[in-house]
């Protein structure tokens, strides 16, 4: 039997329609930008995997790190044991945050990233013997599958089943020059109850790469603070230097209360979560009080491995290579889009840093099921590019990695494209 056919008998895939889904593609090496199928036939990874890889697939330095950590030591439990790997993450990781950022909480996925940060800031009005349940967030955002990251979610397609399940939240939308001052008094109206705001900075991913100002949102962040609302920055996908700069966080003045990474985290080699805090949230949990523990934790918590794997990737990303090939994919990215911007069938452009986005013009729907969808992606997968529309819009975000020659191709496909559908 082959690899798809046993698939079909035994496996559920993620975000598919199992009934009318094209066969998955069996991988069965990665190097660089390149994925490798059974027959050696090669795929650009133009959208990294889901967001995930950074320095390209089984990238040899953090390959042999984790090898090496693998010998020594796989996993241990992380209530009453640490180890080095992870205290060595999180000095790396906080070394680069905002000065807010003093502790680090692992768990193993963005949603979970997600769901500690509510929990810390949730709790930490419940330690302070003043409780406020409520939340705040964007119209459109998207922060994970669980039921929590889900409930701070726009409301959805992917939501609608469990609607009366989601707890309340206050959803407001990203803010432009036009909306600030209506929006910040919906903050100010419900201030006394919010525990927190939760955001993606800059860039909304899920919702289709929409983008918005940082001005805008520092202007809003600074409403936050002066009415006493916790803000958690969800980098689980801007963070690593997709928006060109190592975080979002480093393209604002105010700093976040809390933050969430995974995605990128560990170069996309190992599943990992960090949710991270100022000591004004930790100490709200340091008591003599045994109800004022945060009592939240995984199995495979701070996984050593991972852990190792994100060394690694940090320090990848820091190096020359790393930073010189974000510029240059954020150079390319800006005259390709200048070069298609007044195509008759671009809707809209968008970049921040290393991610673009091109929304399409159609005369049908424009939404996450529409056929165009389909077809594109369906076009790109048979010109050996991995590309995942968001229903009309196409967006590129490789491995810093990703050679100019590879660029060009994923160019000159959508320009075909563009003719085609
Ligand atoms: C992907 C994503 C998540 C969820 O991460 P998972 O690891 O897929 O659970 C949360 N927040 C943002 C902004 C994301 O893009």
């Amino acid at each position: 039997m082959t690899l798809i056919n046993r698939d079909a008998q035994v496996i559920w895939h993620p975000y598919t329609q199992q009934f009318m889904a094209r066969p998955p593609l069996p991988v069965v090496r990665g190097e660089g930008a390149s994925l490798y199928d059974e027959d050696g036939h090669r795929y650009i990874d133009a959208i990294s995997s889901w967001w995930v890889t950074l320095h390209g697939h089984s990238h040899p330095y953090i390959v042999a790190k984790v090898v090496a950590q693998l010998e020594k030591l796989d996993q241990v439990i992380f209530a009453g044991f640490t180890h080095e790997p992870a205290i060595a993450l999180a000095e790396s990781l906080l070394a680069i945050l905002p000065d807010t950022q003093q502790k680090v909480f692992y768990t193993d996925n963005g949603s979970t990233a997600v769901e500690v940060a509510l929990k810390m800031c949730v709790q930490y009005w419940f330690n302070k013997g003043r409780p406020k349940k409520k939340v705040l967030a964007f119209n459109n955002g998207y922060h994970g599958d669980t039921f929590g990251a889900m409930s701070v979610s726009g409301r959805s397609a992917w939501t609608a089943p469990f609607d009366n399940l989601l707890f309340e939240v206050i959803f407001i939308d990203t803010p432009t020059a036009e909306n600030l001052a209506s929006i910040k008094r919906s903050v100010s109206a419900h201030a006394a109850d919010l525990a927190c705001f939760v955001y993606e900075p800059l860039v909304q991913g899920s919702a289709g790469m929409l983008m918005y100002e940082a001005a805008d949102l520092d202007e809003l962040l600074a409403h936050c603070r002066h009415e006493g609302v916790l803000m958690i920055q969800d980098e689980v996908f801007t963070g690593f230097g997709r928006t060109g700069k190592n975080f979002a966080a480093d393209h604002l003045q105010v700093k976040p209360d809390v933050m969430c990474f995974s995605k990128g985290l560990t170069g996309g080699a190992m599943p990992l979560g960090a949710t991270t805090c100022s000591l004004e949230i930790y100490n709200a949990f340091v008591s003599q009080d045994k109800m004022k523990t945060l009592f939240h934790g995984h199995s495979f918590t701070a996984n050593p491995l991972a852990c190792t794997a994100a060394l690694a990737s940090i320090e990848l990303l820091l190096q020359v290579p790393a930073q010189e090939n974000i510029r240059r994919i954020c150079q390319r990215h800006e005259a390709f889009l200048e070069e298609i911007k007044d195509h008759r069938k671009v809707a809209a452009v968008r970049q921040t840093g290393t991610i673009i986005a091109v929304e399409w013009k159609t005369g049908t729907g424009t939404s996450y099921f529409s056929d165009l969808r389909n077809q594109l992606y369906d076009y790109f997968m048979d010109k050996r590019i991995l590309m995942r529309p968001l229903g009309n819009i196409i967006y590129i975000l490789p491995p810093y990695c990703i050679s100019d020659e590879d660029l060009d191709k994923i160019y000159t496909e959508i320009i075909n494209a563009l003719e085609i559908f």
